[in-house]
């Protein structure tokens, strides 16, 4: 028997979620953000999973970081438009981005030069990132006026512009930083009478006010809520990712005896240690403290002992019925039903649900259903 250790892809899930990413914005059109392969769930697979609905479901684009990993969804089929996030990072993908349909932000003064330069045989759609406060990439709302407006004198160059920007804070239960983000993306979209592209998960799960013409949904079509307290739509997430394995050895430990490296974990009392196929070689976070969750035959118990490269350990001392074969589910759904969030495991592993979730390494084969 081959190695238990799989990651399921639930595609009802991701498209119930797409679904309800919609159904917040219903005056926006939702770009799917599948960069950094779907979240580590697969991009072709995704992507054909959202495409293969009636026309009214399905996205009218996809966003990705740059340009290779657009190559990968048109070689694998995807025919709907991409945009890339980052846009270019030198001026010769432009004849990439026209050959393969792509839409591109430009956040930089060589992008806008090198575009204009290029000029492609038919225009490439353009969202202008703004700095509106993460301040990492974009053109601060003064510069984005003068930029805009080249930008629209060139029709031939680029078409169908948007304004862009990205909140540090949506997340968060204080809003003040938000909302000054907020305001300055409406006072710049009303001067140059542009259309919005601003809500990331967050905003899309919690502030309809940044609701623009377009939402950019990521985290949230996993499944993983990125909500610092969740909502009554944030709790309708469903887990796309099933991180799946089994016991495959079990240990009866006396009181006191210790598990793993550095023995971090000792027996409080006489205790059922279970072995599970699945460690940080996986992709599964070493930093998992004693205590991290994990469903055992469906039932929550926590991990004993430091994560090991190819396996980890247990307590199955409450879970009599578990055994040699018994489901492992280290986050999402168990088989029977029960539902392990992967945002509760990232908090033991002091992190969050992306680097979980874009971590699990290829040696993990994905699984998908349908
Ligand atoms: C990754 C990304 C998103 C999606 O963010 P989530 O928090 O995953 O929803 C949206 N916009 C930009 C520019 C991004 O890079």
């Amino acid at each position: 028997m081959a190695r238990p250790l799989v990651a399921d892809i639930d595609l009802d899930a991701l498209r119930h979620n797409y679904h309800l990413a919609r159904s917040l914005a219903p005056r926006s059109r939702a770009v799917a953000v599948i960069k950094a392969d779907a979240y580590g769930h697969g991009a072709v697979a995704c992507a054909r999973a959202l495409e293969a609905q009636p026309a009214q479901a399905r996205p009218p684009a996809f966003a990705v970081a740059c340009l290779e990993e657009a190559e990968v969804l048109r070689e694998g089929g995807v025919h709907t438009p991409i945009v890339l996030l980052e846009g270019i990072f030198e001026a010769k993908e432009l004849a990439q981005v026209e050959a393969l349909g792509l839409w591109m932000a430009v956040h930089s003064d060589w992008q806008v030069e090198a575009l204009l330069a290029h000029r492609p045989a038919r225009p490439i759609p353009v969202w202008l990132k703004v700095d509106s406060g993460m301040h990492r990439l974009g053109f601060s709302p003064e510069e984005a006026v003068g930029v805009w407006q080249r930008l629209a004198a060139a029709p031939d160059c680029a078409s169908d512009l948007q304004l862009m920007s990205h909140f540090a804070t949506a997340d968060a239960v204080e809003a003040g930083y938000f909302r000054r983000q907020l305001a300055r993306m409406q006072a710049l979209g009303e001067r140059l009478g542009a259309p919005l592209c601003l809500a990331n998960s967050p905003a899309t799960l919690a502030w309809p006010d940044a609701h623009g013409a377009w939402v950019r949904p990521g985290v949230m079509l996993y499944g993983s809520d990125p909500l610092e307290v969740p909502s009554e739509a944030s709790r309708r997430l469903q887990p796309v990712m099933t991180l799946r394995s089994q016991i495959i050895a079990v240990r009866e430990l006396e009181e006191g005896e210790p598990v793993g490296y550095a023995g971090r974990w000792r027996a409080p009392r006489r205790s059922r240690i279970g072995v599970v196929a699945c460690g940080y070689g996986d992709g599964y976070d070493r930093h998992a403290v004693d205590g991290t969750p994990v469903l055992v035959a469906g039932r929550r118990t926590a991990i004993a002992g430091k994560v090991s490269m190819d396996m980890l350990t247990v307590d199955l001392t409450e879970i009599p019925e578990a055994t040699i074969g018994s489901e492992v589910v280290l986050w999402g759904r168990a088989a029977n039903g029960e539902v392990l969030g992967v945002d509760e495991v990232a908090r033991h592993c002091d992190t969050i649900s992306y680097t979980l979730l874009t971590g699990i390494l290829p040696r993990v084969p994905r699984r998908y259903s349908r």
